[in-house]
């Protein structure tokens, strides 16, 4: 079955949600599904084989796929989170969103510098997130081996904005 079948099958879209107007694709079936996450999981990470020494997830579905693709590959998986949870020494990156800011933080020793990173998360949208994400591995120091995401809602440009590091999606939509 390919990818985007399989996707199709499984995922969800909720309509106006979290507010009226939005499409809201939900992912949490295809992780429910035995098959269909180590589909996800394996095909996410396949382009970056070898080219990554750990694993960045977004909170929180990201951490889904990280944790599975550090487990899967034999490396480590790091957690980048909402501003607040965190009990070390962080670094914080704000980001937009439709309306005020949110920001995402980073242990500052969680990856050591010259470390290569695989972000993942489930969802491309604006790229501002993983975008702040970035800006988080590279301040500790470390590069960005790449950014693997199961959707890409393709409009609303965050490959582009994600420029030139190399986005792989499983799906546009
Ligand atoms: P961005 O920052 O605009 O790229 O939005 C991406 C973030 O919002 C990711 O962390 C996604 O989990 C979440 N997100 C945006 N749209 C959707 C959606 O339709 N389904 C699930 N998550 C979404």
């Amino acid at each position: 079955e390919p990818i985007s079948d399989l996707l199709d099958r499984l995922s969800e879209v909720v309509p106006d949600y979290p507010k009226p107007g939005i499409s809201f694709k939900d992912l949490t079936p295809v992780f429910a599904d035995a098959a269909g996450l180590k589909r996800i999981v394996d095909e996410v990470v396949a382009p970056f084989a070898g080219e990554f020494d750990v694993i960045a997830g977004l909170e929180a579905r990201g951490f889904v796929l990280a944790a599975a693709g550090a487990y899967a590959t034999g490396t480590g998986m790091v957690t980048v989170r909402k501003a607040g949870k965190l009990p070390r020494a962080v670094f914080t990156e704000e980001y937009l969103l439709e309306y005020g800011t949110a920001a995402l933080e980073l242990h500052t020793d969680d990856v050591a510098p010259g470390t290569r990173v695989l972000i993942l998360d489930d969802v491309l949208a604006t790229g501002g997130t993983v975008g702040s994400a970035v800006k988080l591995i590279e301040r500790a120091g470390a590069h960005v081996a790449g950014v693997g995401v199961i959707l890409e809602l393709e409009e609303l440009g965050g490959r582009k904005q994600l420029e030139p590091h190399h986005v792989h999606s499983l799906q546009l939509v």
